[in-house]
């Protein structure tokens, strides 16, 4: 009898907290305690034993009686806790909602992993700007006809004798920034946000992002530009793809270039997203021009460096197939939780 309740105290409460509902609690409960409970039937069975048994086993017992009550009211207190008192095991789960990217962030994220990798760092910079390192110092005074490519917003002055600013028409016033706080050699990225004063379609935005690219030093060539940005395309884009360099204009390169990939949707054999030229345009670059080392007091004769501009949203709607810049702004959850 003594071995019986060595046994039900050994297993009676790990059998109780194990339970998960009122109605296994009670199951439990009633096999020790219930009519027919183990329990039970050795305090039944005290009556048959001797005086001496009785007085040793009889307390031990009852004692262990009055635990399992308790332990089975405490558990039972947990369920109606949580609330929790009945459910169904078999019951399908319910499906956690969990957040999403922007497929924005996502394409930077990529952007900045590769650079990294190819000896780039990653630099930040304020959106609101001079009008300094926005234009001037780039190579664009302010009745330069080259101004107008840029539709600026201007913010608001206390004081007609206060500088102006805006925000940020692109990136490239990092350049200036980083330049005037760091010697040559280097290589940056700068992925940013940047705002155009412009009427929004399908492909413009007031607000998008730029990623820019400047790498400076004695021997830094156009050559070197487009070995990485091939090497950058190919990896974003997860297959070899061709560059080509058109002669373009822009006011802060010397010379300037477009940067043209192969479309690599249809691998140059022609597409509706290439227009089936088999081409895309995606960037602008050049060789820094030398008024925008003089700016930041680089001597142009012994330093020379390529910049580069592409378009964030730009690359993102190629890679995801996405239709509509304004999109990615949109705050649509049923747009971003597609990525
Ligand atoms: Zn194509």
């Amino acid at each position: 009898m003594i071995m019986t309740i060595n046994e039900i105290e050994h297993s009676v409460f790990a059998e109780i907290h194990n339970t998960h509902t009122a109605k296994e609690l009670e199951e439990v409960r009633a096999r020790y305690l219930g009519r027919k409970g183990t329990l039970t039937s050795v305090l039944r069975g005290l009556a048959e034993l001797s005086l001496e048994d009785r007085r040793e086993i009889g307390p031990r017992a009852q004692a262990l009686r009055d635990r399992i009550e308790e332990a089975c009211e405490d558990r039972l207190q947990d369920f109606e806790a949580t609330s929790e008192t009945f459910f169904d095991v078999s019951f399908p789960g319910k499906k956690i909602t969990v957040g999403h990217h922007n497929p924005l962030s996502l394409l930077i994220q990529d952007t900045e992993d590769i650079f990294l990798s190819l000896g780039f760092s990653v630099v930040d910079g304020p959106e609101v700007e001079t009008e300094f390192n926005n234009f001037d110092a780039l190579n664009i005074p302010a009745n330069h006809p080259a101004r107008e490519m840029w539709d600026t917003f201007w913010l608001k002055r206390a004081h007609n004798t206060e500088p102006r600013k805006l925000l940020r028409t692109h990136t490239s016033p990092v350049q200036i920034r980083y330049m005037q706080t760091h010697e040559p050699p280097f290589r940056i990225i700068v992925p940013g946000t940047t705002y155009r004063y412009e009427a929004t379609d399908a492909r413009h935005e007031m607000q998008f992002s730029q990623i820019e690219g400047l790498a400076v030093g004695e021997t830094v060539t156009l050559a070197n530009f487009k070995s990485i940005i091939t090497a950058f395309f190919s990896r974003l884009f997860a297959q070899k793809v061709e560059i080509r360099l058109r002669p373009s204009y822009f006011p802060f390169v010397e010379p300037g270039v477009e940067v043209d990939a192969t479309c690599p949707r249809c691998h140059k054999r022609g597409c509706e997203l290439c227009t089936f030229t088999g081409w895309l345009e995606l960037g602008g670059a050049g060789m820094v021009h030398p008024h925008v080392f003089d700016a930041v007091g680089y001597n142009p004769n012994t330093i020379q460096g390529f910049a580069f501009g592409v378009g964030a949203e730009r690359l993102a709607m190629i890679k995801y197939g996405i239709p509509d810049i304004r999109l990615f702004r949109s705050s649509d959850l049923r747009f971003i939780q597609q990525f």
